[in-house]
């Protein structure tokens, strides 16, 4: 009966072996210590409150994330934008970004 038990010692290695080099293979470990962890979550907070990015600076058309429709202010006159501010925000992402105006259209 004692190589039956060195048989099944010799089995459940090979098992854990092998198990064990196809958890390293799949998966990759990772430590972190719990005020890390704390102050991860406290960043998420305040990316989840804020725009989540500043593209000011280029008037565009179009947000990073696809989308061509923007909140910004403006003024009417006669049923019509009279004015308009530069800052506006996507209305798909919240990013904020420079409204374009004639002036930024270039003409080749
Ligand atoms: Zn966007």
């Amino acid at each position: 009966m004692k190589w039956l038990g060195r048989i099944s010692t010799a089995l459940l290695g090979l098992i854990v072996f092998v198990a064990g080099k196809k958890f390293f293979r799949d998966y990759e470990l990772l430590v972190m210590s719990k005020y890390d962890i704390e102050e991860m979550q406290e960043e998420i907070r305040q990316m989840d409150s804020e725009p989540y990015m500043d593209l000011r600076g280029t008037p565009t058309h179009i947000c990073v994330c696809g989308s061509d429709a923007f909140y910004l202010r403006a003024t009417f006159k006669d049923f019509e934008i009279a004015t308009y501010m530069l800052d506006m925000q996507c209305a798909n992402c919240g990013s904020l970004a420079t409204a374009p105006t004639p002036i930024d259209y270039k003409q080749d």
